[in-house]
């Protein structure tokens, strides 16, 4: 929901973590020093409402 009109917002993009990289993760990679992980391989949902243009994201994590 919309923090300023409260109404639905529209799903614009996620923003998954990296693979950990840890030898018991068979999809494990090595992304040298760009370890993004969110919380406990987390993902960011980013949300948009077109009527007040105001962005928003919430974050999951397994
Ligand atoms: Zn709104």
């Amino acid at each position: 929901m919309c923090p300023q009109c409260h109404l639905k917002m529209s799903f614009v993009a996620q923003i998954d973590s990296f693979e950990h990289n840890d030898e018991n993760n068979p999809n494990r990679r090595d992304y040298g020093k760009q370890h993004f992980m969110f919380g406990d391989v987390g993902m960011i949902y980013v949300w948009f409402c077109f009527d007040c243009l105001v962005p928003f994201a919430t974050m999951d994590c397994y």
